[in-house]
């Protein structure tokens, strides 16, 4: 399968079934944590990547083979290798997968496209978006998401605000935390001024486990990821 990854059992989605918009790593960001490695350049125009029937006729071939799992399948998920926004096709994806399998529609995005009203229109069909943002400083987000020349982090800002307003299913804003880099206590404020415009439903706590695109960077420290969750209040968790 081309597109297509697991499913996963978790405990907040229960069996999720991922859905890539890409066969290659496409994105607009080089993130110094990203467990897909570095491929040393970022691309920031929206096209169709990936055909959506080439996308929804792999989802019917698994429904097909694995008709038990489809039985219990809560989620389709889509995010994969890079950022599934960039995939100028993605509202249409959302409205076919859910039509096909009844499941609920997640996307986990890095932020960055939407400050795009037509990146918006397209995502707010799903019913739970988990999108990311690392840094509120400017210094801070080139430092960690290396992103292309063309994506600016206050578009990143307005478009989290923007979609919150638009968007009535569930928002978990996904903070990946990196020592040394973005868990300065001072940056933790700032953040969460922020977040407190963005309004999210809850904000995930994350640091890197999985090898990332580069060596040097450590994950936080419990006691300190603790210390972060704190500021950041009730609606904080580390996953
Ligand atoms: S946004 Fe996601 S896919 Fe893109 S570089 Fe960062 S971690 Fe990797």
């Amino acid at each position: 399968m081309k597109y297509i990854y697991g499913p996963i059992k978790s405990r907040r989605l229960g069996l999720s079934l991922g859905l890539s918009l890409s066969t290659d790593k496409i994105c607009d960001l080089d993130c110094i944590y990203c467990q897909w490695g570095s491929v040393g350049s970022t691309v920031s125009e929206r096209k169709e990547y990936a055909k959506a029937f080439e996308i929804i006729a792999e989802l019917k071939s698994w429904i097909k083979i694995n008709p038990q799992e489809f039985k219990e399948l809560k989620f389709v998920t889509l995010s994969g290798l890079g950022e599934p926004t960039l995939n100028t096709s993605i509202g249409e994806i959302i409205d076919q997968a859910r039509a096909i399998t009844g499941a609920k529609i997640a996307v986990i995005t890095n932020s960055t496209l939407l400050g795009d009203p037509a990146v918006r229109k397209g995502i707010v069909k799903a019913d739970l978006i988990v999108p990311s943002l690392d840094a509120v400083k400017e210094q801070i987000f080139k430092q960690i998401d290396r992103p292309n020349a063309d994506i600016k982090l206050n578009e990143i800002i307005e478009g989290l605000i923007a979609l919150r307003k638009e968007f009535r299913g569930k928002i978990w804003l996904e903070i990946m935390l990196v020592a040394g880099v973005n868990d300065d206590l001072q940056h933790i404020e700032e953040l969460k001024k922020v977040i407190e415009l963005i309004n999210p439903d809850k904000i995930q706590l994350n640091s890197p486990v999985r090898r990332p695109a580069e060596k040097d960077i450590s994950a936080v420290e419990r006691s300190k990821l603790e210390k972060i969750r704190e500021i950041l209040g009730n609606k904080a968790e580390i996953v």
